[in-house]
This record gives C-alpha cells, sequence and structure tokens, in this order.
C-alpha cells in the first residue's frame, strides 16, 4: 500500500512553511471556512453534558436517525437506522465497505482518474484494482461500454465519485442511469457511491446511484460532513448500505475503533439538522472561485482542462511540459511537475500518478481569490523557464 499522496504533499508544504518559506498550499482538498457556530455551539454543549462515554459502535441513535432523515429529503433515499453506519470520516466508512465485502482476489473496478485512497484501500484488502481510464476529451467520465467491458466474473465492486474528486466532474442522471442499466445486468456486483461533494455542485444536479430503483440494494451510499459543512478535522462520515453490509462494517467497527468520538457525533447531529444557510455561502465562494482560476489557468501556455462542475479541485493536462527541463530539472512526470512547481513556484499541487491521470497536475482552489491569483502567477512564471 502506498502513502496517500494529498497527505504527502500537504505534509511537505507544512514543513516547508514552518521553515519560513512562503507556500500557497493548493494541495490537500478541504473547505478553508471554519466550522459553522452553531455546530461548535453543540459540540461545547455535549462536553458540558458530559457526553464522555464510549458512544453505540453504529452511532448514536439521534444521530442515525438524523442521518436517515436527510438520505430521505435531500436524495430521496430510503435507508433505516440499521442500514446506517457513522464512522471516523468517509475515508474509514470506505475502508469499512471494502474490508466487508472484498475477497483477496476480487476485481474492484476504479475509474481514473480517481480519489487517491480507493485503490490503495483495495489493496490493503488483497483485491485487485481494475483501472478504467477516462479521457480529458471524454469529460473525465466512464462511458456505459467501458465499464460493461471491465466487468468479470471476479468482479465485486465499482467505485463510483460525482462530484469528483480530483477532477470535478458531475455525472448527469442520464449518465448515471446507463451506468445503472450495466450494474443491474450483473448480479452480485456491487457500487460505493461516494457522495461526499454533494453539496458543492454548480452546474446539474446530483443524483444518488442508489435512486435508480433497480439496483437499490446493491449500492452502499457514502457521505459525511467533512465537505458540506467546513468539518473535515471532526473526522464524521457515514453510510446507508443493505443490511448485511451495515451489520459487517459494525462488527469491523466494534474492534478497530468502538465506534466513533461522542463530540464530534453530537456536532454532526447539530450539523445535519441546521439550514443549509453555510453551505450555500462555501458553495457561491467555491463558485466564485472556479471561475477565477479557471480564468486564470486559460492564459497559461500548455495546459489542457474541463471546467469542473462541482467540488473544489480543477485538473489540468500537462502532458506539453513532460520532457523539458528548466537547466536543472527535466520533467518526466506529473510528480516530477508537482515537485518542480513547489521548489520553483512555492506552490503545492498534487501530481497525477496518485490519482491513476499521470498526465495531470491536480489544484484545490480551496483558498482566498488573492491567494489564487497569486498561485496562478508563480505557476506561470515557473512553466514558462521550461524548455
Ligand atoms: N471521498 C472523497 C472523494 C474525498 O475527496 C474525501 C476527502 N479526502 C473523502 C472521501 C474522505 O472524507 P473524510 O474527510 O470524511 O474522511
Ligand atoms: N479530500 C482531500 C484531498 O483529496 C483530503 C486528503 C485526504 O484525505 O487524502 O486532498
Amino acid at each position: 500500500m502506498a502513502v496517500s499522496q494529498t497527505l504527502a504533499m500537504a505534509q511537505k508544504s507544512r514543513e516547508l512553511t514552518a521553515k519560513g518559506l512562503d507556500i500557497i498550499s493548493l494541495s490537500i482538498g478541504e473547505p478553508d471556512f471554519n466550522t459553522p457556530d452553531y455546530i461548535k455551539e453543540a459540540a461545547k454543549k455535549a462536553i458540558d453534558e458530559n457526553y464522555s462515554t464510549y458512544p453505540p459502535v453504529p452511532g448514536y441513535r439521534d444521530l442515525l436517525e438524523a442521518i436517515s432523515e436527510k438520505f430521505r429529503k435531500e436524495n430521496r433515499l430510503i435507508y433505516t437506522t440499521d442500514q446506517i453506519i457513522v464512522s471516523a470520516g468517509a475515508k474509514h466508512s470506505l475502508i469499512n465497505v471494502i474490508l466487508s465485502i472484498v475477497n483477496p482476489g476480487d476485481e474492484v473496478i476504479i475509474p481514473a482518474p480517481y480519489w487517491v485512497s480507493y485503490y490503495d484501500q483495495v489493496i490493503l484488502a488483497g483485491g485487485k484494482p481494475v483501472i478504467i481510464s477516462a479521457s480529458l476529451e471524454n469529460d473525465f467520465k466512464i462511458t456505459p461500454e467501458q465499464l460493461e467491458s471491465a466487468i468479470t466474473k471476479k468482479t465485486r465492486l465499482i467505485m463510483f465519485n460525482s462530484p469528483s474528486n480530483p477532477t470535478g466532474m458531475v455525472y448527469s442522471r442520464d449518465e448515471m442511469e446507463k451506468l445503472a442499466g450495466v450494474i443491474e445486468k450483473h448480479e452480485g456486483v456491487f457500487i460505493m457511491s461516494d457522495e461526499i461533494y454533494e453539496h458543492i455542485i454548480f452546474e446539474g444536479e446530483h443524483i444518488s446511484m442508489a435512486s435508480f430503483a433497480s439496483i437499490y440494494d446493491r449500492v452502499i451510499t457514502v457521505n459525511g460532513v467533512s465537505k458540506g459543512y467546513a468539518m473535515t478535522g471532526w473526522r464524521i462520515g457515514y453510510i446507508g448500505a443493505p443490511v448485511w453490509i451495515a451489520k459487517a462494517c459494525n462488527k469491523l467497527q466494534g474492534q478497530f475503533t468502538s465506534g466513533v468520538c461522542s463530540i464530534a457525533q453530537r456536532a454532526a447531529l447539530a450539523a445535519l439538522k441546521g439550514t443549509n444557510e453555510s453551505q450555500v455561502i462555501m458553495r457561491d465562494a467555491f463558485l466564485r472561485r472556479r471561475n477565477l482560476i479557471c480564468g486564470l489557468l486559460k492564459d497559461v501556455k500548455g495546459l489542457k482542462f474541463r471546467i469542473p462542475q462541482g467540488a473544489f479541485y480543477v485538473m489540468p493536462d500537462i502532458t506539453y511540459y513532460l520532457g523539458k527541463s528548466d537547466g536543472e530539472n527535466r520533467i518526466n512526470t506529473s510528480d516530477d511537475l508537482a515537485l518542480y512547481l513547489l521548489d520553483k513556484a512555492q506552490v503545492a499541487t498534487v501530481g497525477g500518478d496518485g490519482f491513476g491521470a499521470p498526465e495531470c497536475i491536480r489544484i484545490s482552489y480551496a483558498t482566498s481569490d488573492e491567494l489564487l491569483v497569486k498561485a496562478v502567477k508563480r505557476i506561470t512564471e515557473a512553466l514558462s523557464c521550461l524548455k
């Protein structure tokens, strides 16, 4: 299993910042907003009310009920509380499910570009990642034909993520319906629908994979409060799944973590029960920044990209720069380019290799307008030295 590329790059930029360098971090993807006050108040209250003992392994009952209600209201999905498990972040939810249903040798289809941890979590479970590549020309989306031809007798699971990290692409209802149609034909194949960016969407609508009734009992819906409520550090994620999968995750979690931090759960409950006012403010800010960064990047020589429709990432193709050098550094891979930009421009991005997109780099634009302008200026200057 490899080290998480996103976390490695974030760590590198923290270290350089600690040494006094003026690093602009466009590497780790997390909202740069504070957790809304009403959520923080709920956590403080929970401490005072002595939520200090072991919580139930799957999550507090009222939190499970609030998640069930969220699924019903926002996604038109029926998940009863015995189908829901709260974990320490969506990342933990994902690995719980993968360890629960993927046996050694099982194949797991991962559309690329993919979020870094999918690949290594599958490896951890002894599964075999089967990558299907979606090109920039196809808006980084896979086709039903690609999916069909990747499915074999050994396929156990398909990873699906819309809005997507790292590309920002959003699948339409029509596109998803066609993919669901392929899955429907293959009994025994499950699909993990990672919907963590559902609230950060600029064009189109968010569709839940489990809303296609014919495959509902083969979908595991993953979500959490990290992105929608600026709560990455609180570590709360959850699944809605068939009961037997939820039970397996509960069993695993009972041995691994004894459930999730009590205070963070009370904060998540407040988040889900509150208004969506802060989500709208954040979404609008991300939209403004998307427009800003895409407007700036389109004038940078040699970069090709698609305008993201959701999340807060843009993924330029940097093929033009491969094989070039500034006289000292030769750029052979996208990781080389990310390191070059860190060194020369003091801008942290993430190379595409870890996302299964070796011809791209990922830029997270979850930072201030001012820093985005400064970062693109520095990137432009550094790239202009590559001949
Ligand atoms: N899925 C995707 C696509 C993500 O980008 C992230 C955030 N890194 C996660 C899951 C994990 O989120 P969490 O912070 O809730 O663990
Ligand atoms: N979503 C973030 C990213 O992709 C968090 C980092 C991580 O958890 O890997 O950068």
